[in-house]
């Protein structure tokens, strides 16, 4: 019996896939886990269109193509790498994640989704972390009115978030701030989210080190004063804004 099963999720893991916009290995530059070494999986598309989005490759023009989970999981493998972050676009979006994620499970590799918490999906991980999108995301209205407004619609439904968070092994929450205004709004947030204090992380918006420096002088203070974590976002300060990272 367990054989067949097997042998049904393999022929499965073969015919089912997801779009891929580029996978590697690198050290997580956000959150709890930074500083690990991880083989990331990019997936593409996303239900979202934020207009600072550093993935357009994987949002606003979505590039890549389809990889079988069976090719991912190998590829995972061959990488001698034991946590795996699924990141996108938007990696919820596909169903196919549920299968990967699982197959990994089942192998002993630590799964971290990066997710903006929107897609109310049954998915088990050891690490959700769900970075919600503030109203200043949001693109402008004229120039993309149908983004614009599907964006507003899709960007808060936090039972959705709470589902997912109760889902996993573990979670964090990471806001990532453009400015003052946002921080009225972070903290409507948490509070809904009814989440602790040390579960929320804070980073600057910025793809330069002179950016994550000018905001640092008054988001760290801010953060800190509040209870939440702070982080930079280190991948940028170890290897710029750039692919692949
Ligand atoms: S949710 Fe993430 S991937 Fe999607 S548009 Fe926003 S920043 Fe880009």
């Amino acid at each position: 019996m367990q054989a067949s099963t097997e042998s049904t999720r393999g022929t499965l893991a073969e015919t089912s896939s997801l779009r891929i916009s580029e996978t590697f290995v690198s050290r997580q530059g956000e959150g709890e886990l930074t500083g690990t070494n991880s083989f990331f999986v990019r997936t593409s598309g996303c239900n979202l269109r934020c207009w600072f989005c550093d993935t357009p490759y994987a949002s606003w023009r979505p590039e890549g193509d389809q990889m079988s989970i069976a090719s991912l999981v190998e590829s995972i493998s061959d990488s001698d790498v034991r946590h795996v972050v699924l990141t996108g676009g938007e990696p919820l979006l596909p169903k196919e994640s549920v299968l990967l994620c699982e197959m990994l499970r089942e192998r002993g590799y630590h799964i971290t989704i990066e997710t903006a918490g929107t897609i109310d999906r049954q998915i088990a991980c050891d690490l959700m972390s769900i970075s919600p999108k503030f109203r200043t995301s949001t693109p402008d209205a004229d120039q993309h009115p149908r983004w614009s407004e599907l964006h507003e619609q899709r960007r808060m439904p936090i039972g959705t978030m709470q589902r997912l968070m109760e889902q996993s092994v573990d979670y964090q929450v990471k806001f990532v701030v453009d400015g003052e205004r946002d921080l009225q709004e972070l903290q409507e947030i948490v509070s809904q989210l009814d989440v602790p204090a040390d579960k929320v992380w804070v980073m600057p918006q910025g793809i330069s080190n002179e950016e994550l420096d000018q905001a640092a002088t008054w988001l760290r203070p801010w953060t800190a004063e509040h209870g939440f974590q702070y982080c930079d976002r280190m991948q940028i300060r170890w290897y710029g804004n750039r692919r692949g990272t």
